[in-house]
């Protein structure tokens, strides 16, 4: 029988439409390439993910319980993984997207939905239906498969996009390497994770040093236009970490892209895009793990409604969700990221901003909790006084490097 849903892409994203759908019965087919290599990724998540997907804490390889910024001059900013009501269940989780995305597609599995290992290579969307081709990964045989609705998950690449025309979205390139340390180098981070600024590591984004259960992440973003001098980025930041990554061994280097606008449109006739395929990953952090998974629930939940009748108009009911819920984080990250990195100085104000106790637990409720609370207006003032004193000093002043530890912090 053919499923009513098809859906391009098993990974985070497309992985969680599918058990939604599931879960509103619908018959749901999943096509993914590439089923044994790791999306190359940070793996940084947020714990509103566990708790709202009801995930298992063992595919955490560590809790991050303090996050180190570290400016181009050398500042430490040391900030505590914590909210305004600070709990015990406040961390960064670290996951291996090997195993997280193994995961979430065998639960959809296990919910019935079906997983073919194939490659989408055309998309025919009509009035009618949507009939996909795919060559299989196993013996490279072609195949046609029906549906009355297709969903994108497929990355930010989005091969699905390209088949119903649309434009690339501009691109960020991120690339990681994996050492694997001795275990008296991984004591350093225990629970912790580096973030570096500075133009020489991330000219626009940052790098970071993101610990997993026996090794290191390390890695640098890039934006458009930077993308050609990704490897050097990544040698500086090997330099700046120096002593840290002593007796390593590199046992994986990945690279992939990330979108750095969303969609216009991620609603069409008969078809949908979520997570990277239609641009959802968040300014400042590049987080996209819990964006895409969200957006595959909700695209999910909307298509349950509507499926009988697949129209754009009915389908982007999603998208007017998405932005009524979430238009603000993301026109807030957005500006943040434009004014925190825009250059070296700005980057010393944002480790130094980052030293606000009140700008601390906003940052962290939202990337925990998903929610953005404004701020009562005594502590704008204080946040607002800070910034203009730390702006003050990094122009009015020449850079002097310093180094400034957690026990300076207020
Ligand atoms: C180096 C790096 C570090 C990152 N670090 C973090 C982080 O720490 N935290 C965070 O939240 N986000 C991070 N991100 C972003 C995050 O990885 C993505 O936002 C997230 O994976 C998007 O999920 P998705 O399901 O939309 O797409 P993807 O995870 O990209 O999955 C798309 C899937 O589609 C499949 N596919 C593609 N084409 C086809 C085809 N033709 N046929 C069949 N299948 C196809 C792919 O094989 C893949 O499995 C990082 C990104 C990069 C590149």
């Amino acid at each position: 029988m053919a499923p009513r849903v098809l859906i391009i892409g098993a990974s985070v994203g497309g992985a969680t439409a599918a058990i939604t759908l599931r879960g509103l019965g619908i018959e749901t087919v999943m096509i993914e390439k590439e089923l044994s290599r790791a999306k190359p990724c940070g793996g940084a998540i947020p714990p509103a993910a566990f708790r709202e997907f009801d995930l298992p804490t063992h595919l955490i390889d560590r809790k991050v319980k303090h996050c180190v910024i570290i400016s181009p001059s050398g500042q430490e900013t040391s900030v505590p993984v914590a909210g305004s009501v600070p709990t015990d269940d406040d961390y960064v989780a670290m996951v291996r997207r090997e195993i997280f995305d193994g995961y979430l597609r065998e639960r959809a599995q296990e919910r019935g939905a079906d997983l073919i290992h194939a490659q989408l290579t055309n998309l025919d969307v009509s009035a009618s239906g949507v009939r996909a081709r795919y060559r299989s990964m196993s013996d490279g045989s072609e195949h046609t498969i029906n549906a009355d609705v297709v969903i994108g998950a497929d990355g930010s690449y989005s091969p699905t996009s390209k088949l119903l025309g649309l434009p690339a979205l501009p691109r960020a390139i991120a690339i990681q390497e994996r050492i694997a340390l001795p275990a008296s180098q991984m004591a350093r981070w225990e629970d912790r994770a580096d973030i570096y600024l500075g133009q020489e590591v991330s000219p626009d984004l940052y790098a970071w040093a993101f610990p997993k259960q026996d090794h290191i992440a390390i890695g640098i973003g890039a934006g458009p236009g930077h993308t050609q001098r990704a490897k050097e980025l990544l040698i500086n930041l090997k330099r700046r970490l120096g002593p840290a990554l002593n007796g390593g061994r590199v046992i994986l280097r990945e690279a992939h892209a990330l979108p750095m606008e969303p969609r216009k449109q991620m609603a069409f006739d008969r078809a949908m895009l979520i997570g990277d395929a239609a641009g959802l990953v968040v300014h400042t952090s590049g987080e996209g793990i819990y964006w895409a998974m969200k957006s595959g629930e909700l695209a999910a939940q909307v298509l349950g409604q509507h499926l009988d009748v697949p129209t754009a108009q009915n389908l982007r009911a999603y998208e007017r969700k998405w932005w009524k819920q979430y238009g603000t984080m993301y026109q807030f990250l957005r500006i943040l990221q434009w004014w925190g990195y825009g250059n070296e100085r700005q980057m010393e104000v944002f480790t130094e901003m980052c030293r606000n106790p009140d700008v601390q637990r906003l940052t962290f409720d939202s990337y925990m909790h998903k929610t953005m609370v404004p701020a009562p207006w005594a502590v704008q003032m204080r946040m607002t006084w800070d910034i203009m004193r730390a702006q003050v000093r990094n122009y009015a002043r020449r850079r002097t490097p310093l180094r400034i530890t957690e026990a300076l912090r207020h």
